[in-house]
């Protein structure tokens, strides 16, 4: 699940570059998930739309699960 944190940065002589974009509500530090259409934060949750289709939600909306109160 958890991918191996390599490819974050691209190093170009001494520069050091970020080529992910990092979470907003993480901060600097927490980079979001490249994704084909979004990017998402693993950490927080947040994601954010990159292409056309609109990021999916992991909400169990369809189902019917049981009221937890
Ligand atoms: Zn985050």
């Amino acid at each position: 699940m958890a991918k191996a944190r390599i490819g974050l940065y691209s190093v170009k002589g001494d520069t050091l570059t970020r080529t992910h974009k990092s979470c907003p509500k993480c901060g600097p530090g927490t980079f979001l998930a490249e994704h084909k259409n979004r990017r998402s934060c693993g950490k927080c949750g947040y994601m954010e739309s990159g292409g056309a289709t609109p990021p999916k939600t992991a909400k169990p909306a369809g189902k019917s699960a049981p009221p937890t109160a």
